[in-house]
């Protein structure tokens, strides 16, 4: 046993080392076959030794359980945004309004590139990684630490000075994993994510931390907060010293001695963006010195001490060669450009979306003109405004027969989109499908276009819940299906049966019910049955369900079309009820604490309820259980017990940095 034990620390310090060589410095020493060797060797250990596994442990990343939900979190400090120079002038200004307020001071600052992604907080306990954070209104975020634990880059040990501390960074898919991941996608016949930054959060949002691994997002750090406070004197220390603890610091960085270099970092990396992995949009510039960042400041919703230079929108011109129409999973025509293919920073662009036919009366649009394009991190683009019209030009007109079952389309008064009417259009049926099989929805592996095409053309699947009646036999026949693949695919349509109820709220495909929102109505309504029998005013119980939602949602239930497609699904023994859980939870989840002696300020009672209004347990003996002991004067055994066992001791102060909201 002892031997195990030293060899299975023994890989993972050797695990750890490679994947901070590959996943942060990008300067792997060794071939992913032997990384994958190790982590074999490893994996076996700990399943032969399941009572030596730690959630440290690198073959923790993978594997996390699917979730029903995200739990909130209160930040230590607000996660503000910043505000926005938009060109040079605005720059000079910022500068000018710094150094007015620092009393002519001409303070140094960092540059940093600005990474267009998902601003994340990272806590650490006893050099473990316990806790990720979306940045969510800025003052509450969502726990999603099992998806975030996922991300190479961010180390699960550490070896840091102090008890508890925060990194906050930016998370990330660079373009490569960015292109990967659209390419599936259309393959599986699911929408595209429209820019790496959409895919980032997306990935990170998912309830199901397998997907995120397979997302290969990145993790670059720009904060070090200790006590919700900067670890150190000036913010060029901090970085280096993220850097030190192995965490991923972006590297182009500078610090700068007034406005021209700060200026000259700017435009080199405009310059040089498109030659980057991954996507910036400008960059952000803060005053190094803390002490001069604590003078300056915030205003109502930023700090006075930091900017985000934003670099300009890449635009190019067009011709507009035609426009044309998809049909969607809600009977929608949208209207898409198809362009002459044209360059924009590095990425060619030959289809643009119009969105509705509004749109392109706002625009002046007719087919033949050549068009404004414009790129804003958004892979594909949008149409900005009509430079030039056409000579031989021709209005679009939205067909008024649908493309593709030639029912009738309409368009209600009060809508922008034009709809075909027919609820069994092909077009509408293949997308309801695909939805409904898609990953994060029910998860149906196998289930994508090709398959979905045929199935609809032959008549096999009439409605969704068809394809709980599919039998291999029925899918054998068809084409590029072989035996295995028939039997996995009806496999994954059963075990879909199993999924919790927001995944079976989301494949309904109600109009403006994704995931999200389908987590929110489980838990506040526990129940299919209660959701579909709720009116417009309790449907708004729902956390972000406003009118509009509530409205859609009632709508979809009091549909005899979809009441029967609801019975159909619950007949498939799909679930239609959760518990319900109490969401709203503190930055102390999870963890026991105990008091000894008098605190300076607060009374006991106080303290009892400071540490359970944020989520924390008291309890009255320390043991091994006992995360913190928190001490004050003429502390007793308790105290000694806590060093005994090795137990972090805090006194008050600490105790508030732990739980301080805002
Ligand atoms: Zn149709």
């Amino acid at each position: 046993m002892r031997k195990e034990v030293t060899e299975i620390e023994r890989l993972r310090e050797i695990l750890r080392h490679h994947e901070y060589q590959y996943y942060v410095l990008d300067q792997p020493e060794i071939s992913d076959q032997e990384y994958d060797d190790l982590m074999r060797r490893l994996r076996a250990l700990e399943e032969a030794h399941p009572e030596l596994v730690t959630p440290d442990s690198p073959t923790q990343r993978v594997g996390g359980k699917p979730r029903e939900g995200f739990v909130k979190v209160a930040h230590s400090t607000p996660m503000l945004s910043l505000d926005n120079a938009l060109n040079e002038a605005e720059l000079r200004d910022f500068d000018r309004r710094v150094r007015d307020l620092l009393g002519g001071e001409s303070p140094e600052y960092v540059a940093e590139l600005k990474l267009d992604g998902l601003s994340l907080a990272a806590h650490y306990r006893d050099n473990t990684f316990a806790l990720a954070v979306t940045r969510g209104d800025g003052s509450v975020g969502e726990d999603v630490t099992e998806n975030a634990r996922t991300i190479r880059s961010l180390p699960l040990r550490v070896k840091a000075p102090w008890p508890v501390f925060e990194v906050r960074g930016e998370t990330v898919m660079d373009r490569a994993a960015f292109e990967r991941l659209n390419a599936e996608r259309d393959e599986r016949g699911l929408s595209r994510f429209a820019n790496p930054r959409n895919a980032a959060a997306g990935s990170l949002r998912v309830l199901e931390p397998t997907i995120t691994a397979s997302r290969r997002l990145d993790y670059y750090t720009y904060f070090l907060l200790v006590g919700g406070n900067p670890a150190f004197e000036t913010h060029w220390e901090s970085l280096e010293e993220l850097h030190r603890l192995g965490f991923k610091v972006n590297s182009h960085r500078r610090l700068c001695r007034g406005l021209d270099e700060l200026l000259e970092f700017c435009a080199r990396w405009e310059a040089a963006r498109e030659q980057l992995p991954y996507e910036i949009d400008g960059v952000v510039v803060k005053v190094n010195s803390v002490e001069q960042q604590r003078r300056l400041g915030y205003t109502a919703k930023a700090p006075r001490w930091a900017i985000a230079y934003k670099y300009p929108a890449r635009q190019a011109l067009t011709e507009v060669e035609n426009i044309e129409v998809q049909v969607g999973r809600t009977g929608a025509l949208t209207p898409v450009a198809r362009l002459k293919p044209v360059e924009v920073s590095g990425v060619t662009v030959s289809r643009a979306t119009l969105h509705n036919e509004d749109e392109i009366e706002r625009l002046g649009l007719q087919i033949g003109d050549t068009v404004v394009i414009e790129r804003s991190g958004d892979v594909i683009p949008k149409v900005v405004r009509v430079h030039t019209q056409g000579s031989y030009r021709r209005p679009f007109r939205m067909p008024a027969a649908c493309p593709v079952c030639g029912s009738k389309v309409v368009r209600e008064a009060d809508e922008a989109a034009s709809r075909c009417i027919n609820t069994n259009c092909p077009a509408r049926l293949k997308e309801s499908i695909l939805h409904f099989a898609s990953r994060g929805v029910m998860n149906i592996d196998g289930l994508g276009d090709a398959l979905v095409d045929q199935l609809v053309d032959r008549g096999l699947v009439k409605s969704v819940a068809d394809i709980y009646d599919l039998k291999a036999g029925q899918l054998e026949e068809l084409e590029r299906m072989g035996r295995k693949s028939a039997a996995n695919v009806v496999r994954n349509i059963e075990k879909s049966r199993q999924n919790p109820l927001p995944r079976v709220i989301t494949a309904l495909g109600i109009r403006f019910v994704g995931e999200r929102t389908a987590v929110f109505l489980a838990e506040a309504f526990g129940s299919l049955d209660k959701i579909a029998g709720a009116s417009v005013e309790e449907l708004q119980r729902a956390e972000e369900v406003g009118p509009k939602v509530a409205e859609s949602i009632f709508e979809f239930f009091r549909e005899p079309r979809n009441q029967a497609l609801v019975e159909r699904l619950r007949a498939a023994g799909l679930r239609f009820s959760q518990e319900i859980r109490r969401m709203l939870v503190g930055p102390l989840q999870g963890l026991t604490f105990v008091l000894t002696g008098t605190l300076p300020h607060l009374t006991r009672e106080d303290a009892k309820q400071l540490i359970e209004a944020a989520g924390g347990k008291l309890s009255g003996s320390v043991s091994r259980k006992t995360d913190y002991v928190v001490a004050g004067a003429e502390a007793g055994s308790k105290l000694d017990k806590a060093r005994e066992l090795g137990i972090p001791v805090i006194n008050e102060d600490q105790l508030l940095d732990l739980i301080r909201v805002g």
